[in-house]
């Protein structure tokens, strides 16, 4: 989608570091950090929000939280990781991401 900035990230159009990239998700660090580790997973298609999710994207999701399985050993996050989306007045970008957060002490 023209103007969205998850979009041009995922065509590659803002040049951004990609921790991984599969066929349908690309995976890169968050630019301001809520936590030492904090990694957006992204889809490659627009879907906007939790509520646009459809059967469709059963696969997408499924393949979404293997990437998180795997980051959370990666990034040694075992002892405490946080795996969230946002929407509504919590979500700053109209294109569904699921944020991995962990690292804390303690
Ligand atoms: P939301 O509030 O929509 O759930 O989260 C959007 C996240 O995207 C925020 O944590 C924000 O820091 C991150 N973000 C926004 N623009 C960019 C960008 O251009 N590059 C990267 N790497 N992260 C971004
Ligand atoms: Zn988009």
């Amino acid at each position: 989608m023209e103007d969205c900035i998850f979009c041009k990230i995922a065509k590659g159009e803002i040049a951004t570091k990609f921790i991984l990239e599969t066929d349908h998700v690309v995976v890169f660090h968050d630019i301001h950090p809520l936590a030492p580790t904090h990694i957006l997973i992204v889809p490659k298609e627009h879907v906007i929000s939790v509520l646009d999710i459809k059967s469709t994207h059963a696969e997408l999701l499924l393949g979404m939280m293997v990437i998180a399985q795997k980051l959370i050993k990666d990034y040694n996050l075992e002892k405490g990781y946080r795996v969230m989306f946002n929407g509504g007045r919590y979500q700053h970008v109209p294109h569904l991401h699921m944020h991995l957060l962990g690292g804390e002490e303690g």
